[in-house]
C-alpha cells in the first residue's frame, strides 16, 4: 500500500462520496490533504490475490477509441470466458440515469464528450467490483477503464493485468460507427444502422462493415446515445488521443499489449481476434464442459 500511497500524492480535488460502506469508511479517514487515498478502495478486498495468472480467470482490458467496438468485442469474449463484463461507460449511464446526487454532474460531463475525472470513476468501478465480489465473481474484462495513465497506475497498484487488447479502426470509419449506433432502450441491446465502405488509402485496405439491424421486437425501440453526435464523437476522439493514447503506451512498455487492426464487422474480426488470443469458441466450450 505505501508505493499505492506515494502514486496517489496529488492535490487535493473534489471527491464523490460514494454510497458503499468501503467507500464511506475511506472517505471518513482518507481527504488528509495534500493526499488523497480514493483508490484504496479498489484494494485486495476487490482483487482477492496476485496467483499466478494460469491459475485464476482472465484478468483483461479492452482499450480503443470510441466506436471501435470494445463492447461488442469484450462481451463476446466474456460469454466466452464465463467472466463479467465491466464497461465503465455502462456504469456511468447506470449513474447518470439514477436519482442519484451525482446523475445531473456526470450528464453535463458525459454529453460534452469530456471524462469523468478518475476519482468519481475509480469509485464507481470499486462499488461495482464490491457488488461483484459479494456475488463471487472472479475475474474480468475490463471495457473503458483505464482511460488515463493516472488510471493505469492505479489499477496497476492494486492488480495484475494478463493483457491488454488494443481494437484499432480508421477515424472516418470510427465517426460513421459512432453516428450509427443505437441501443434498444427495452433490452440494452447495441445495434448499428451505418452501412460502411471505406475505399482504401495510403496502401491501407478498404473496409467493409454491414449494419447490425435489430430484430424487429426492438426495431421501434432504438435510441441514440446523447453522447453519439458528430460535435461531440470528434470531441470524444480527440480526447482519446490526448489522454488515453498514453495508455497505450504504458501497457506496451509492459509487454502487455495486443493490437488488433479490425479488417471489417463482426463476421470477419471476430474470427480473427480469437486466433490471434490462439481461442476458439468449440476450445472454449469444451473446457467449460470438462
Ligand atoms: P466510448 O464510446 O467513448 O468508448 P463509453 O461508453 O466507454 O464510451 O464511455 C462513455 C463516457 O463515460 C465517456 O465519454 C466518459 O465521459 C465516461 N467514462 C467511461 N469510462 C471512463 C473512464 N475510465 N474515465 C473517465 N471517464 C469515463
Amino acid at each position: 500500500m505505501a508505493a499505492l500511497r506515494r502514486l496517489l500524492r496529488s492535490p487535493a480535488r473534489a471527491c464523490f462520496l460514494p454510497q458503499c460502506s468501503a467507500g464511506k469508511r475511506l472517505i471518513s479517514s482518507a481527504i488528509s490533504e495534500p493526499e488523497l487515498r480514493f483508490p484504496e478502495l479498489l484494494n485486495h478486498r476487490q482483487f482477492p490475490d496476485r496467483k499466478d495468472s494460469s491459475d485464476r480467470d482472465v484478468r483483461w482490458v479492452f482499450l480503443g477509441c470510441p466506436g471501435v467496438g470494445k463492447g461488442t468485442y469484450a462481451s463476446r469474449l466474456c460469454n466466452l470466458l464465463g467472466v463479467p463484463h465491466i464497461a465503465t461507460g455502462d456504469l456511468v449511464r447506470d449513474e447518470l440515469n439514477s436519482s442519484g446526487p451525482l446523475a445531473e454532474q456526470l450528464r453535463g460531463i458525459v454529453n460534452q464528450g469530456k471524462l469523468v475525472s478518475d476519482e468519481i470513476i475509480v469509485n464507481i468501478l470499486a462499488k461495482r467490483l464490491e457488488e461483484g465480489e459479494a456475488k463471487g465473481e472472479s475475474g474480468f474484462i475490463l471495457d473503458g477503464f483505464p482511460r488515463t495513465i493516472k488510471q493505469a497506475e492505479i489499477l496497476e497498484g492494486v492488480t495484475d493485468i494478463d493483457l491488454v487488447i488494443n481494437l484499432k479502426l480508421r477515424e472516418d470509419v470510427l465517426v460513421e460507427k459512432c453516428l450509427g449506433r443505437r441501443i434498444c432502450s427495452q433490452c440494452g441491446k447495441n445495434f448499428n444502422v451505418a452501412s460502411i465502405e471505406s475505399k482504401g488509402e495510403d496502401g491501407r485496405p478498404g473496409i467493409y462493415m454491414a449494419p447490425l439491424l435489430p430484430p424487429s421486437g426492438c426495431a421501434s425501440k432504438l435510441i441514440t446515445r446523447a453522447d453519439d453526435t458528430e460535435e461531440v464523437v470528434k470531441e470524444r476522439l480527440r480526447i482519446y488521443n490526448d489522454m488515453s493514447l498514453p495508455v497505450e503506451d504504458f501497457y506496451r512498455s509492459r509487454d502487455k499489449l495486443l493490437e488488433f487492426d479490425l479488417p471489417g464487422g463482426i463476421p470477419e474480426s471476430w474470427p480473427k481476434l480469437l486466433d490471434l488470443l490462439n481461442l476458439s469458441d468449440q476450445d472454449v466450450k469444451q473446457s467449460a464442459a470438462a
